[in-house]
């Protein structure tokens, strides 16, 4: 087994960590440059946005025929993490969610250069922002969205019309493409369909920008009303009753891109915490001395070496064709848990300071708490991983 990065790779990710470290942190550590909602504000993100193109930065997840970087998913990992040892790192090399996993499959799905054009490219050239639009308010989908999604697609004559509630569609305020998901049938298997949708046609609006405990992605998690949206047949995504296969084939690596992501700030907070402690004396010595101390922060590195080892794990089986379901979910279960532990220890060896904002490590505290929810809470990524044990026995632990 070979565990390194080939030397292309190794040196893109050092391209990106010095690109962090001269043009991204010193943004981020000035309040004035964040929006209401937490995040880098518009007029500070364009010139970012354009500096990080300039230097081949750019849409790492994306072929080079379109403006990307063609890489490997292994070469996403490596990118991602380094991307975002600042909060606002994602955003300004355009790996962010939810735009990267709407054009990773958009990229696969649609079917035509001219489809790309239209749909795909203006996402990836960073003019405009996407959402993907799945889950719904109770009664409605949540964990469960084959058997419990709502919203209807009818077919009238070439043309779908919708009608639903959606709600916690990130970055829904201000995108112009939505991916759509609704039911065309009652089908267990094939219920459900994508759509594209673009924000100018009529029939839907959002109803709410939904306050949430974190601070938010771009666009924040909206709830979203549609009331005879009219989708033309040549905007189904792949065939009626795909909508799960789409589903899959877009949440797969975009949750392991979420670990990518989530790597990268776990590591930011132990950076943070390692600082402080080198600096800061107690009782006659550093913080850093002490034994208790050191052992918070070993335990945390192990975490995060784990976490990294499951997501190259992953992205390696992912770039050989395999689906990687369940490699996939025991990575997105552990880097969860990683980063809200990170975010946790890095808080505790700071104290107050490391409650206060004068460090991104509560801003991280509050975000974390949702990466055990969102693509799929804990619990379920734990029962899929308990049917493949059950199904497949001894082949469960199969190498390659
Ligand atoms: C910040 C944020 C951003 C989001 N962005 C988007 C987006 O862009 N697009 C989109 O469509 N959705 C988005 N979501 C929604 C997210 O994907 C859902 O919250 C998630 O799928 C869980 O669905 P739910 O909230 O309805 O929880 P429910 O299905 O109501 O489940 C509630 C809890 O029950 C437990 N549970 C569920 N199933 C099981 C089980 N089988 N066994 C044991 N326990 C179980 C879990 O602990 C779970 O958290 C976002 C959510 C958040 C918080």
């Amino acid at each position: 087994m070979d565990f390194s990065l080939s030397p292309e790779i190794d040196a893109l990710r050092l391209k990106v960590r010095a690109f962090v470290n001269e043009n991204i942190l010193p943004l981020e550590a000035d309040r004035s440059n964040y929006d209401a909602h937490e995040n880098i504000r518009g007029e500070v993100l364009g010139p970012l946005r354009e500096m990080a193109k300039r230097q081949g930065l750019w849409a790492p997840q994306m072929p080079k025929a379109r403006g990307g970087l063609g890489l490997p998913m292994v070469g996403w990992a490596a990118f991602y993490e380094e991307a975002n040892r600042s909060i606002f790192g994602p955003l300004s090399f355009n790996c962010c969610a939810p735009d990267d996993g709407n054009m990773s499959v958009l990229n696969k799905v649609l079917k035509t250069e001219a489809q790309k054009d239209q749909w795909l490219q203006p996402i990836i050239d960073g003019k405009i922002r996407s959402s993907f639009v799945m889950t719904e308010p109770h009664p409605g989908s949540g964990s469960d969205p084959g058997g419990m999604m709502l919203t209807r697609a009818e077919k009238r004559g070439a043309k779908y019309v919708v009608h639903g509630r959606k709600w916690f569609i990130s970055g829904a305020d201000g995108a112009t493409h939505f991916i759509l998901m609704a039911r065309t049938s009652d089908d267990p298997r094939r219920g459900l369909s994508a759509f594209l949708y673009h924000k100018d046609q009529p029939g839907w609006r959002i109803l709410r920008r939904i306050d949430t405990m974190g601070p938010e992605e771009y666009g924040g998690t909206c709830e979203l009303e549609f009331d005879g949206l009219e989708i033309p047949e040549e905007n189904l995504l792949m065939e009626e009753g795909d909508g799960l296969r789409i589903t899959q084939m877009r949440l797969g690596p975009a949750r392991l891109t979420h670990c990518m992501r989530w790597l990268g700030l776990s590591k930011r907070c132990l950076e943070i915490a390692h600082q402080y402690v080198r600096e800061r004396n107690a009782f006659g010595s550093t913080l850093g001395s002490r034994e208790s101390v050191q052992i918070m922060l070993g335990e945390v590195a192990a975490e995060i070496q784990k976490g990294r080892l499951l997501t190259m794990h992953a992205a390696w089986k992912l770039d050989s064709g395999d689906k990687a379901q369940k490699e996939v979910s025991m990575a997105k279960i552990h880097v969860a848990d990683t980063l809200n532990r990170a975010a946790d220890v890095g808080v505790q060896l700071c104290g107050a300071k490391g409650y206060s904002k004068d460090t991104v490590l509560e801003w991280i505290y509050r975000y974390a708490r949702c990466a055990k929810l969102v693509d799929g809470a804990s619990e379920v990524h734990k029962m899929v991983l308990a049917r493949s044990l059950a199904k497949e026995g001894n082949d469960f632990w199969r190498w390659g």
